[in-house]
């Protein structure tokens, strides 16, 4: 791997997407640029400490904060999650999830620290297997190495896409989620009563995030923070 990784820096080195510069895709001058915006709630989007939701917000009261990096629509940071999502440059993601990392510790958004444990949104297996992996088990990874977290990129698996929740009663939102996302009875107590921090690459609705989160809700889980690279 090491060597692989060598040979592949002489052929073609990481270059910044700002400034061309070799060894990041985006170098430590570069990046400011790309999270440079206050805290905001991501529902309204709407200024918010610490990413918080407002209380009128957090309908499904599953997600307490969406922790947000960077805006979309900035050319560079929406370039890079492009090319890391459709071109096949996955070393993005590893990028990216160590800057999450730095970001979150950077600017405090966690109080405790060691009580995280940090999962992805899994991906449809048929998206997943055309696409050959998943970039929020990437980011996922990164950001727990960096924090010195534990994490788990296989907790959750999806089965197929969910229906609207709103519209439906407690019980049947359940049966709706228990078969759009499952967690093996193994799993369960990774989960129960921990604090959970559920990773994405882009959040635009949330629905998804929200859907991960009150499964995580379901089994247990305590607090659940969304974190994300870029929000539109
Ligand atoms: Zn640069
Ligand atoms: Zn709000």
């Amino acid at each position: 791997m090491k060597l692989f990784q060598y040979i592949r820096d002489i052929i073609a080195p990481q270059k910044c997407y700002a400034c061309r510069r070799e060894g990041h895709f985006f170098c430590p001058e570069c990046r400011t640029d790309f999270s440079c915006y206050d805290p905001f709630c991501y529902v309204c989007k709407k200024a918010s400490t610490w990413f918080l939701l407002h209380e009128k917000c957090n309908t499904s009261g599953s997600l307490s904060k969406v922790i947000v990096y960077g805006k979309y629509n900035r050319t560079i940071l929406q370039k890079l999650i492009s090319d890391g999502k459709y071109y096949g440059k996955k070393e993005v993601f590893q990028d990216l999830g160590r800057e999450l990392g730095r970001f979150l510790s950077l600017h405090h958004y966690l109080q405790e620290f060691d009580d995280y444990i940090v999962i992805s949104v899994p991906m449809h297996f048929l998206r997943r297997w055309k696409r050959g992996y998943n970039q929020s088990d990437i980011l996922t990874k990164e950001i727990a190495e960096s924090l010195g977290l534990r994490c788990s990129t296989n907790i959750i698996m999806r089965r197929r896409y969910t229906k609207q929740q709103s519209h439906l009663w407690r019980s049947e939102r359940l049966q709706n989620l228990a078969g759009a996302f499952g967690v093996k009875k193994d799993d369960i107590k990774y989960i129960k009563n921990k604090n959970i921090i559920l990773v994405d690459d882009v959040v635009s609705t949330g629905s998804t995030l929200r859907e991960v989160a009150s499964v995580l809700k379901l089994y247990g889980a305590k607090e659940i923070i969304g974190l994300v690279v870029a929000s539109d």
